[in-house]
């Protein structure tokens, strides 16, 4: 007789998000195979109380501890015995945490990276929402994964769709698995066919208006200046070990399918669906096998068209910006994802047009001194030295 398969404990870094929260949902509808050791969050204490209470975890995290004892005062008062914890350690902790099997890094930008690497370091099953982190850190995270046999699977949905149009095990470079190109799509954003003129105007709101996914404030502010694709580029690169000639981004206004991988026999593999992030996060967590992700079926019909076109990088300069970063290599991939957060806050703040986005960016790119990555210390002072000099740019204007 076999007795009950144990079940997985996840972590999720980054819980009361858009992809925390599908990530908690495909979760819930499968409680024979997970169970939740830690959610954390930034701020968003009330909205961690809503889930500690549901999801039972052993541990929770909030980056202040007055906002952490505040959560204990509350959990205290339903009889739940989560342990709170505060601050980046706690992160790393709940990460690397001997109890956990899967981690899903969903915290947003670089704070995301510590506890996403201490999580590979551990050797975990890793859910990567978190493509900052990767971005910033390429070469050191992709080391990582192979020194420790972290399995490493992406939840990004172009990612997500490459992984599973490419043969099981595609290490060793694209051309060694006969695959010529990767094809990236794009919905192109909510500003698609917009002149420059008109993209000076756009206010936060119709940025963060996504025609296709609902998404956390940042990364719809970088899909809608296409800043996404190019932290999606460099993101591909490293996932697959594709130089950035190799990855073709292709705007395809339906997000039906995610994207696509070419073989040199002239066939080319697409993955297709709805667009909704519980179907890249029910194939991570169940990889190698499938799940039921609450996800309607695809219906072609309805879909009827799929369309095709390429970006506009005249109107739309962040996707050329990361193409040349990834080219530059070393830090500069870190010093552009690290102007761009700086410029979407500044955005999103009233601060900066929306044009003004790629500007600064390129103006931190000119300014900042590009160092080989050898190690995080050089990661992280390149972020911080980014962020210096964006700001300061900002103050100047
Ligand atoms: P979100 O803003 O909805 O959620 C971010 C989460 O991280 C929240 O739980 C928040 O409390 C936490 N957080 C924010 N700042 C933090 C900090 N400084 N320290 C610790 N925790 C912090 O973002 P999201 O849309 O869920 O995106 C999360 C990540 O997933 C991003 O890297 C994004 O690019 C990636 N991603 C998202 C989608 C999507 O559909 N939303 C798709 C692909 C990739
Ligand atoms: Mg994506």
């Amino acid at each position: 007789m076999r007795g009950e398969p144990r079940r997985q404990a996840v972590t999720v870094l980054g819980a009361t998000g858009s992809i925390g929260t599908s990530t908690l949902d495909v979760i819930a509808r499968h409680p024979e195979r997970y169970r939740v050791h830690a959610l954390t969050a930034h701020r968003s204490r009330e909205a961690l109380l809503a889930q500690c209470r549901v999801h039972r975890p052993a541990v929770a995290v909030l980056d202040r501890e007055a906002d952490a004892a505040w959560l204990r005062a509350r959990l205290a008062e339903a009889g739940l015995a989560t342990e709170v914890e505060s601050g980046t350690d706690a992160l790393v902790a709940v990460a690397e945490a001997s109890a956990v099997d899967v981690v899903m890094a969903a915290i947003v930008g670089a704070a995301g990276l510590l506890p996403t690497l201490a999580a590979v370091d551990a050797g975990k099953r890793v859910l990567l929402a978190n493509k900052e982190a990767l971005v910033m850190s390429g070469a050191l995270f992709m080391e990582a994964v192979a020194k420790s046999g972290a399995t490493l699977l992406p939840i990004d949905s172009e990612h997500n769709a490459i992984y599973q149009c490419l043969p099981v095990d595609h290490r060793g470079g694209l051309a060694r698995h006969g695959v010529t190109q990767l094809l990236l799509t794009a919905s192109g954003g909510p500003f698609r066919g917009w002149s420059a003129r008109e993209l000076a105007e756009v206010t936060p709101s119709q940025a963060c208006a996504h025609p296709n996914w609902s998404m956390g404030r940042k990364i719809s502010v970088d899909s809608a200046t296409l800043m996404n694709k190019g932290l999606e580029l460099i993101e591909a690169c490293w996932l697959f070990d594709a130089r950035p000639e190799q990855v073709q981004v292709v705007v395809h206004p339906q997000s039906v399918i995610h994207s696509m991988a070419a073989y040199s026999d002239g066939s080319v593999i697409a993955q297709l669906g709805n667009p909704d992030m519980r179907t890249p996060i029910a194939y991570g967590l169940a990889w190698p096998e499938r799940i039921e992700a609450g996800v309607e079926a695809l219906d072609l019909f309805q879909v009827a068209r799929l369309d095709f076109e390429a970006p506009d990088e005249a109107a739309f300069p962040c996707l050329r910006l990361a193409r040349e970063a990834m080219a530059a290599g070393g830090t500069a991939p870190a010093v552009l994802n690290a102007a761009n957060e700086v410029a979407v806050e500044a955005f999103l703040e009233g601060r900066l047009a929306f044009t003004g986005i790629a500007e600064l960016v390129a103006r931190v790119r000119d300014i900042e001194p590009i160092a080989p990555a050898r190690d995080l210390e050089t990661v992280l002072e390149a972020d911080a030295g980014a962020r210096r000099a964006a700001r300061e740019w900002l103050a100047r204007r």
